[in-house]
C-alpha cells in the first residue's frame, strides 16, 4: 500500500508568531507530499513493496533512502511542535535532561547552538542513546539517529525550506521559537525503557 500525507495535528494559521499557514502550505503540503510521491515510485516493484517507512529507512541507501527519510523526519518534526508555548515537560524527561546536560535551561543553550550551527541543510536532534542516557545529535540532509540505533526523541528541521518564508536568514531566531512551540508529551512518549 502506498504512503500518504500524515495529517498535521493542528491547524497550519494556528502558530501565530511562529510558523505562517503559508510555511505549511508549502512544507508540508508540497515538500512532505514530494518526498512521499518520490517514496512510493521507487518502492513499487521492488523489494521494498509492503514495508514499514521505518524498516525502508533502515535498511535502504541512495535516493530511496533519503526521499523516505525525509518523508519520516518530516512527520516526525511536525509532531514535535505545538501551537501552546511553553508546554510543561513531563517529570520523567525533565529529570533525564537535568541528569544528562546539568539542568533544562544549559540543555536548551547546547540544542539551540547546535541547531544554529548545523552547516547547511539538515536536522537537529534529541535521542536516547541508552538507558537515561540522551544526546545531541546533527544530522546532515535526510540523515536519522535510527540508522545509528539510536532513538530519536525531538528533532527540528534547519533546512532553508522549513523557515525561510517567516524568517528568511535569520535561523537563530527561527530555533528559538522552535524551541517555545516544543510538544514535550510527544517527546516524552517517544522515551524508551
Ligand atoms: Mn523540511
Amino acid at each position: 500500500m502506498a504512503f500518504t500525507l500524515p495529517a498535521l495535528k493542528y491547524a497550519k494559521n494556528a502558530f501565530s508568531g511562529f510558523l505562517s499557514e503559508n510555511t505549511f502550505n508549502f512544507h508540508h503540503g508540497k515538500h512532505l507530499q514530494t518526498y512521499i510521491d518520490t517514496t512510493n515510485k521507487l518502492v513499487a516493484g521492488s523489494d521494498y513493496e509492503g514495508k514499514s517507512l521505518v524498516d525502508i529507512v533502515m535498511t535502504s541507501s541512495g535516493p530511496l533512502f533519503n526521499n523516505a527519510a525525509q518523508a519520516f523526519n518530516h512527520e516526525f518534526y511536525f509532531n514535535c511542535i505545538s501551537p501552546e508555548t511553553n508546554v510543561q515537560v513531563p517529570e520523567k524527561l525533565l529529570k533525564l535532561i537535568e541528569l544528562n546536560f546539568e539542568s533544562f535551561e544549559a540543555f536548551k543553550e547546547k540544542f539551540c547552538a547546535s541547531a544554529v550551527g548545523n552547516f547547511g541543510s539538515g536536522w537537529t536532534w534529541l535521542m536516547q542513546t541508552g538507558t537515561n542516557k540522551l544526546k545531541i545529535m546533527n544530522t546532515s540532509n535526510a540523515g536519522n539517529p535510527m540508522v545509528d540505533g539510536f532513538t530519536p526523541l525531538l528533532t527540528v528541521d534547519v533546512w532553508e525550506h522549513a523557515y525561510y518564508l517567516d524568517y528568511q536568514n535569520r535561523r537563530a531566531d527561527y530555533v528559538k521559537d522552535f524551541f517555545n512551540h516544543i510538544d514535550w508529551n510527544f517527546v516524552a512518549s517517544n522515551l524508551k525503557d
